[in-house]
């Protein structure tokens, strides 16, 4: 594959993101409660230039088939936003420094790197330019928490 290869950016999913905010639990049995904060949402893929009410859980982006299935914190909007459906980069994230790790087809890790800002697209599309990569998880500089994942659009 090219590095000019398609890319699709996957947020949470929305089944996900519904279940905690009417049941106010995750799936990992958290009690979860509104929060004032400046997100960034993982559903919509914004960063809240002002404090709004959020969710926080606890969720794991690779499926449970082994030690690198992670689970960590993310906010999610409170209420219903419109999930970030794209073959861009979110605009958001842009000006960040990134975590990027990519993952096998087997759910473990091939590489990782730190993207200086606006080169995330770039180097993602790199990784995913090997065949063995299926994905590529973008997380926070230095908090390292899960924001989004790339894969290539079919
Ligand atoms: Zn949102």
């Amino acid at each position: 594959m090219k590095s000019r290869e398609k890319l699709r950016f996957v947020a949470v999913p929305m089944e996900v993101a519904n279940d905690a905010r009417t049941t106010l639990r995750d799936r990992f049995g958290h009690r979860l409660s509104p929060v004032l904060e400046h997100g960034p949402c993982r559903v919509c893929l914004r960063i809240s230039r002002e404090a709004e009410d959020f969710i926080l859980l606890s969720y794991q982006p690779l499926p449970d088939t082994g030690p690198y299935a992670e689970i960590g914190p993310i906010f999610i909007h409170a209420r219903h936003c419109s999930p970030y459906e794209g073959t861009t980069f979110p605009e958001d994230f842009a000006p960040r420094r990134l975590v990027l790790r990519a993952y096998g087809h087997d759910g473990r890790i091939v590489d990782a790197s730190v993207a200086e800002a606006g080169t995330a697209q770039h180097e993602a599309a790199r990784f995913l330019s090997k065949p063995a990569v299926a994905e590529v998880h973008v997380r926070h500089e230095s908090y390292n928490c899960y924001d989004f994942k790339i894969v290539r659009a079919e």
